[in-house]
């Protein structure tokens, strides 16, 4: 999990150019020149929205409580296959490395495969497209965030655009060995003192988006990947300089894929698991 850079556009002439490149539909011939006279209230929200971006309250933002016909104009907007929005996506999700980072940051296992908004579009439509309110996701955290996005004006998800990830343990990850099988648990917890608010916060997103089961759910290749290292190894190096090979290469995984990367903290354990290295080695 790694935060995406924050988007260089302007969001007052990204919402103009979202609406230029839109056509009216011969069922309604008026839409473009309709969205036109919202126009000055959404500047307003606009102005607020970044205010409250840059001093993290986004989680007090007062919905605006548009209804129908104008919430259904505002979300007519938003289309993730166009090419603005993917435009967008593509600005956001590339590395300081010039790459781009395909891996849904909010789940770091399925690719990213839609928007979602940090403020729900169907509460707030009025951001249905400001540029810093759409982060890049995979469908499965979009579907389980769904409508939920605060709880007494606290976010009830990680924010990666502006929460800053702590470089201290929070996910911890628990190898046994039976029956020739690794059973692996993945749990959360705070003996680091991470600060308690953004704490709280890491509870609720990993908790609501089902992260460690899904973790759980995802371990075949993680252990593949050790299983294969030590076979193409043992036989040329020693065993502790192989365990010290794939401890290394995770530990510097975990200095660009995110210093909780449930991947990395899950190949390291499993060289811990002195049974299973026992019958790898073997
Ligand atoms: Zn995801």
């Amino acid at each position: 999990m790694t935060n995406l850079r924050v988007s260089n556009e302007d969001p007052d002439d990204f919402f103009d150019r979202v609406l230029a490149s839109k056509k009216n539909s011969p069922k309604d011939v008026n839409y473009k020149s309709r969205v036109n006279t919202y126009k000055p209230n959404i500047r307003l929200h606009f102005a607020d929205y970044n205010h409250r971006f840059i001093s993290g309250s986004l989680g007090t933002t007062p919905p605006q409580g548009y209804v129908d016909p104008v919430k259904k104009d505002l979300l007519r907007l938003y289309k993730y296959d166009t090419p603005l929005l993917q435009k967008l996506k593509v600005e956001v999700t590339t590395s300081s490395k010039d790459r781009v980072i395909n891996t849904c940051q909010n789940c770091t296992i399925n690719a990213v495969n839609s928007l979602d908004h940090i403020l729900p579009k169907e509460e707030l439509s009025e951001f249905s497209v400001h540029p810093k309110n759409l982060f890049p996701s995979c469908m499965e955290c979009n579907g389980k965030k769904n409508r939920y996005w605060q709880d007494g004006g606290q976010l009830l998800f990680l924010n990666l655009y502006t929460d800053t990830l702590p470089n201290l343990q929070f996910l911890f990850v628990s190898v046994s060995f039976a029956d020739g099988l690794p059973a692996v648990n993945f749990t959360i917890a705070n003996p680091n003192g991470i600060d308690p608010l953004l704490y709280s916060i890491i509870e609720t997103h990993y908790t609501r988006l089902g992260l460690l089961r899904r973790f759980e759910m995802n371990t075949n290749e993680v252990i593949t990947n050790i299983e294969h290292q030590i076979l193409v190894s043992k036989g040329r190096l020693a065993r502790q300089d192989i365990i010290d090979i794939i401890i290394e290469y995770n530990n510097l995984n975990r200095s660009t894929l995110g210093f909780n990367h449930w991947k990395s903290l899950l190949s390291i354990e499993l060289t811990n698991c002195q049974p299973y290295m026992d019958a790898l080695f073997s």
